[in-house]
């Protein structure tokens, strides 16, 4: 008879016993409104996990049913990552960032019973709390020294009175733990259902030293919030390692959070690009103010990022970039820019590869197709869609929404347009819904963005596609300007002729005091084309 394994199943509760075992005294440190920090630790974490799987339990709260939270990154809403799943519910996190109306649809469609509110946010979810029919409950967070709203329960008054003791059921692996939703730019947003086993694999697979790389000695920071994919996951990967945690709660401008990096020694932070683009141009207009010697990566994605950024921050303040790739369906992280040893050498190439979106992490595979599904080659040439599949790849949205997504042999379809070279670095050229289509030739917006971010006098640049009455669509790039720095069209023209043919070439520049931004804090393109989409047609 040959031997087995036991079939012990991969789940969150793991990661809080596991916490509470062994790493009970490590910190938490939340910012509050008011700026003071909330030290916790990996104990209270796990008891005041368990005070609140039995308050909800009290409300009626049974496995499956949606907990949604409306909140920043505090020791609060950690607890909702952990407790609400590891009784088997599922805890669903709310984007603060988008339309009252948008986030009623949300929570409706996910059926969300209890809500968990900050009270620095009441106003925004008194804007859409009506239209949530499925609603029994609201607790709130208490960030304020104002009473409560009537008809609401104290978050922490409720969870001092119930028992620090409970019973966590054995869940089996695939169980859900999480739902988010995808920040719909087009069409109604669809929801992610995350499982334990995805979540606790990705975690653990993260804090491999070729992925994102985490270990107990850490200080992790995630800049992200915890409403944008999990947080990318590291309120997971830091738990599972026993690092300490470092939660920014509503301060997200760069002075708060350089200040937070050096006063907590925080060793890896987590944050989209245009967070640090901030950071950059402040580090640069004071390079001294700051002592981030702790700093051992700082991990970007969610938009690629420049790689003017990636070498500004190396060269410039000796302070590295982890740049990684991924989406609400893929819980969170797909690929990370790591350079093998072998291609180290040749600088410049590199430094290019360091901007990549990346290789795909273990037990995730990628592939890309031409617009007809066939497989096309890894010769760093062809263009194509992305294709992704992997133990922590979504199989389906909610309620089997837009099935068009998954291939007939079980592969997600990105809609990101990429290239592959040979060594299996993936590289994305566009979105698929930004892509510019000019002439019958497609332009490259992130090419010509990372050109243009590299120019002196630029901070942040955006391409987007402009209707033209003769090539159908040209580019066209909005940009901001350093402080006290400018560029005329001319120079900018000539800056990218020395990179570029001249039918790629912006055919207008809009200079803009800040590009807007989404939902997750990333450029927002389609907002420029309703503005300035027209700007060519005279
Ligand atoms: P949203 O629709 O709000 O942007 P997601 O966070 O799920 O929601 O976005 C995923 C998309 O973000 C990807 O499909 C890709 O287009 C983009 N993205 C994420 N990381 C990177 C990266 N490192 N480089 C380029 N694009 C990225």
């Amino acid at each position: 008879m040959l031997g087995r394994m036991m079939d012990m199943p991969l789940t969150i509760t793991h990661l809080l016993r596991r916490a509470a075992s062994y790493h009970a005294h490590r910190e938490i440190v939340s910012v509050r409104p008011d700026k003071s920090r909330v030290r916790t630790t990996y104990g209270d974490l796990a008891t005041r996990s368990a005070r609140l799987a039995n308050a909800l339990t009290k409300l009626g709260v049974k496995p499956g049913d949606r907990v949604g939270t409306l909140a920043w990154n505090h020791h609060q809403h950690l607890e909702c990552y952990y407790g609400v799943p590891a009784m088997g519910a599922i805890v669903h996190t709310l984007n603060i960032r988008l339309a009252p109306a948008e986030i009623g649809y949300i929570a409706n469609h996910a059926g969300d019973s209890v809500i968990v509110v900050d009270q620095s946010l009441w106003p925004l979810f008194e804007k859409f709390r009506a239209s949530v029919t499925s609603l029994q409950h609201v607790m709130v967070v208490r960030d304020k020294n104002e009473p409560l709203p009537p008809g609401t329960l104290d978050y922490d008054a409720v969870l001092a009175e119930a028992s620090p003791d409970f019973a966590w059921p054995e869940l089996p692996e695939n169980t859900g733990a999480m739902i988010c939703y995808t920040s719909g730019t087009t069409g109604n947003p669809k929801g992610a259902l995350y499982s334990h086993r995805s979540t606790v694999l990705h975690a653990l697979t993260a804090s491999l030293p070729d992925v994102i790389g985490f270990a107990m000695s850490d200080v992790v920071l995630p800049v992200v919030p915890m409403f944008h994919a999990s947080g990318w996951g590291l309120p997971y990967a830091a738990v599972l390692v026993g690092a300490k945690l470092v939660l920014p709660g509503p301060h997200l401008d760069p002075t708060s959070l350089l200040d937070l990096m050096q006063q907590e020694k925080v060793t890896v932070a987590g944050g989209v690009p245009t967070i640090w683009l901030g950071i950059l141009a402040l580090l640069d207009a004071e390079p001294k103010r700051w002592d981030l010697s702790s700093v051992r990566t700082m991990a970007i994605g969610g938009s690629a990022a420049p790689p003017a950024l990636i070498d500004g921050f190396r060269v410039r303040h000796g302070l590295s970039v982890t740049h990684a790739w991924g989406m609400t369906e893929t819980n969170p992280v797909g690929t990370v820019a790591r350079v093998k040893p072998h291609l180290e050498a040749d600088v410049e190439a590199a430094k290019a590869l360091r901007a990549t979106q990346g290789l795909a992490l273990p037990f995730v595979e990628t592939r890309h197709v031409d617009d007809t599904g066939r497989l096309l080659p890894w010769d760093n040439q062809a263009v194509g869609e992305l294709e992704v599949r992997g133990p922590w790849v979504s199989a389906s949205y909610l309620k089997d929404e837009d099935a068009h997504r998954w291939t007939a042999d079980g592969w997600f379809k990105t809609g990101d347009v990429v290239t592959i070279c040979a060594e299996g670095y993936v590289r994305i050229t566009d979105r698929a819904k930004d892509v510019i289509k000019s002439g019958g030739e497609w332009i490259s917006s992130v090419a010509l963005e990372n050109a243009l971010m590299a120019h002196p006098a630029i901070a942040e640049a955006a391409v987007f596609a402009a209707a033209h009455p003769k090539w159908s669509e040209r580019p066209v790039a909005a940009i901001v300007t350093k402080p006290g720095a400018s560029a005329t069209d001319d120079e900018l023209r000539a800056h990218l002729a020395t990179q570029f043919p001249s039918m790629y070439l912006p055919d207008a520049y809009v200079r803009l005091e800040q590009i807007p931004r989404g939902s997750t804090g990333k450029f927002l393109k389609t907002k420029l084309r309703e503005q300035y989409g027209n700007i060519l047609l005279g």
